[in-house]
This record gives structure tokens, sequence and C-alpha cells, in this order.
């Protein structure tokens, strides 16, 4: 099932076209990774999506409805949560505070403050820490754990491993198995083309704005995703640019 279908998406800062003419589906229950070099335009994408940044061009459909003109926590309510790069956390409040914001949309599901403490038990005795005092595991986790409360139908991963430890880093990913247990689709932007290539189902890859490279993960080798990256030569998987 289609779940969001996005047609001919274009978003601009200022007069930099990040993103151009963007077509992608997702299907319910998937991994997709979105990968590229700094610039392509990928967390300008996930914000679009997440409606943190709004589209020049183009339409963004969740579950059929037209959500383009939706703000941001108007289509949390509908089950798209972003883990924003930077996580952006409220640093004043603790991280107990930061979930309860989370939770706050009031999305019915397995999810809840408890069960965030459960899944990351290196954050229960940071309960009544503010997120501003925190490590960047801990600050990731609450991040995460803020998107989750929320039930999402879709999250929105962008750049979990940034700064963090490798062993952190396993940590964070450890959870990526019960979100697909639980069929929650997952879109992660990651630099780590190791783990990407572990854990998505399907693989794009951006350049300068646009995708250049699109495929089933199993079906993709290391090179091709590489020569994409780098926008070295054309692969048989590459779609055809405008
Ligand atoms: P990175 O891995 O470095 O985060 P990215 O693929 O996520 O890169 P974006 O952050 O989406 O890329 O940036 C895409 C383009 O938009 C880049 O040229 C970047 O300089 C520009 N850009 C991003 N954010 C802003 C902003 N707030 N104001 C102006 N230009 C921006």
């Amino acid at each position: 099932m289609i779940q969001l279908q996005i047609k001919n998406l274009e978003v601009c800062h200022g007069l930099l076209k990040a993103v151009r003419s963007i077509d992608l589906e997702v299907h319910a229950g998937e991994v997709l990774a979105i990968v590229g070099a700094n610039g392509a335009g990928k967390s300008t994408l996930m914000r679009a999506i997440a409606g943190s940044h709004s589209a020049s061009q183009g339409s963004i459909h969740f579950n059929g409805q037209d959500i383009g003109d939706l703000p941001a926590h108007e289509r949390v309510k509908l089950g798209l949560s972003l883990v924003p790069e930077g996580r952006r956390l409220f640093p004043k409040m603790t991280v107990q505070e930061n979930l309860v914001v989370g939770a706050q949309i009031g999305r019915k599901g397995d999810w809840d403050v408890e069960s965030i403490f459960e899944i990351f038990d290196n954050l229960v005795k940071r309960r009544h820490a503010k997120a501003e005092t925190l490590s960047g595991g801990e600050q990731q986790a609450t991040a995460i754990g803020r998107a989750l409360v929320a039930n999402p139908e879709i999250i929105l991963l962008d750049e979990l491993s940034l700064g963090l430890s490798p062993a952190i880093v396993d940590r964070v990913y450890s959870i990526l198995p019960k979100l697909r247990a639980a069929k929650t689709t997952i879109i992660l932007v990651e630099q780590d083309l190791s783990r990407v290539l572990k854990v998505s189902d399907r693989i794009i890859c951006m350049l300068e704005g646009r995708i250049v490279l699109e495929g089933r993960t199993a079906d993709l080798t290391r090179e091709q995703i590489v020569e994409a990256y780098f926008g070295l030569k054309k692969s048989k998987n590459e779609k055809v640019q405008s």
C-alpha cells in the first residue's frame, strides 16, 4: 500500500532550489534510506515531508490525503513524526517533559512515556535532567522518544548517528527492529553506507536536489550507490534526470 506519495516536489531556501522535481512513493511498513553527499537536499526533503519547511511546488499525499498545506503539528496528528537533524529538543525542559510534550498530540498506540524509558533505559536516571545537560546519545534517545510517543505511522529519522560514538549509534539503531515489527514506516537519512545496506529495504540517493538512484537495497551494489553519491557515472538503476 502506498502510504506517502510525493509528486514533482520542489523546495527552496530563498533562491536556492534545494529539492528539485522529486517523485517518490513510500510503502507502508518499509524502511527507506535516503543517502547523498552534504548539501544534496536530504534534510530539506525530510523537513518538507514533515511540514517544517514549505514546498514551493508539487504535492505530498499521506494515506491519500493532500497534506501539502498542513503545518507540522497537523501532520504529527495524522501520524507523521520527524526526528530532526540536531535533535532540537526543548533545552530547558527535562527529558520527561520533552516526552510529555510529544505525547500531548494524543494519538493512540503502543508508545507512551514509560515505554520510552523501557527501551532507552539509559534515560531513566536522567528523567528529571534538563535536555541541555544531556550527552549526545541521551539527547538523540530523547528526540526519538519524543517522536515515538506520538505513535507515528511514519517516522522520519534525520542523521541519527551525527556526532555519536559507534557504541551509542548501535544502541540508537537497536530500536529499528522494534519499529519494523510494529509495521512503522521508517524514512531514514544516514551517512553510514554500511548501516544503510544492513537496515533498509530501499534506497534513494540524492544529488543536487534530485533523486539520481533508486532501488531495492538487495538489488543495488555499494559501487552503484557510491557512484551515484558522487555523481560519477550513470548506472542502470539511475533515474532519468530532467
Ligand atoms: P547535510 O548532510 O549537510 O545535512 P543535506 O543533503 O541534508 O546535507 P540540506 O541540508 O537539505 O542537504 O541542504 C540542501 C541545500 O540547501 C544546501 O545547498 C544547503 O546549503 C542549503 N540550505 C539548507 N538549509 C538552508 C537554510 N536554512 N538556508 C539557506 N540554505 C540552506
